[in-house]
């Protein structure tokens, strides 16, 4: 296994944040592409890890928007809710009125994909200590669930997307376990046992860092359930 690596180190050959004119042409790249306009996709910046999500979304091809008021979510086809400290987020989100707008756009159809502090948002019921969550995602977890030792680690796994298995190299920062799952949820990957990454309906889910690695599969994952999501709906 590969020496885990801090937060904000990651092995990630994206460089900087493409510029506006590079990030047009990327958009414009999509469009001609799919014959549409580009996936706009948010990705809620009040703390955390937001810039690498921003970044492998722009290499996936979707127009990444950084979402810093819930008015922002109006215009978006997806959003990513990125890890951080949820009880920090939780406090964000309720100042900045994210809470019913948040259910909205999931009430609409719109996917939401969280990691880490995002899926600790998302779940059904948080453990130890308990904790407000929107109840988007029928699982409980439990937070900082690998104890002092294992705070971060890597682990190659393998995540199961759409009858096809693709390698995958996990990366856990102080993460949550998901102790259980309800029915209407798909397992998509699995770490010694427990899932790792989950999905329900529209709401993506996992307790790893799928940013912080350059695989984008996950991403890309995320913006076919995004486009698949539009396409419905428009
Ligand atoms: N331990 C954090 C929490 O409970 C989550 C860690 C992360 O997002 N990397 O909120």
């Amino acid at each position: 296994m590969a020496k885990p690596r801090a937060r904000g180190e990651a092995r990630f050959d994206g460089g900087e944040p493409l510029n506006p004119e590079q990030r047009d042409a990327r958009g414009r790249a999509a469009e001609s592409e799919t014959g549409r306009s580009a996936l706009r996709i948010g990705v809620l910046a009040l703390q955390g890890d937001f810039r690498l999500h921003v970044q492998a979304l722009e290499r996936s091809g979707a127009e990444a928007v950084e979402v810093r008021k819930s008015e922002e979510l109006a215009d978006l086809d997806g959003l990513v809710i990125p890890g951080g400290e949820s009880t920090t987020l939780l406090r964000l989100i309720d100042e900045g009125d994210f809470v019913h707008a948040l259910e909205k756009f999931h009430a609409v159809g719109k996917p939401i994909f969280g990691t880490c502090a995002g899926l600790i948002l998302l779940a059904r019921e948080v453990q130890r200590p308990a904790q407000f969550s929107l109840g988007l995602i029928d699982a409980v977890v439990e937070r900082n669930a690998y104890g002092r030792q294992r705070e971060s680690f890597e682990a190659r796994g393998a995540v199961a997307l759409g009858g096809r298995t693709a390698p995958i190299e996990m990366v856990f920062i102080r993460a949550p376990r998901i102790l259980s799952v309800g029915p209407e949820v798909e397992t998509l990957a699995t770490h010694a046992g427990d899932p790792v990454m989950a999905r329900q309906g529209a709401v993506l889910a996992a307790t790893f860092h799928p940013e912080l690695t350059d695989d984008l599969t996950v991403h890309r994952y995320f913006c076919d359930l995004v486009r698949r999501a539009r396409a419905r709906t428009t």
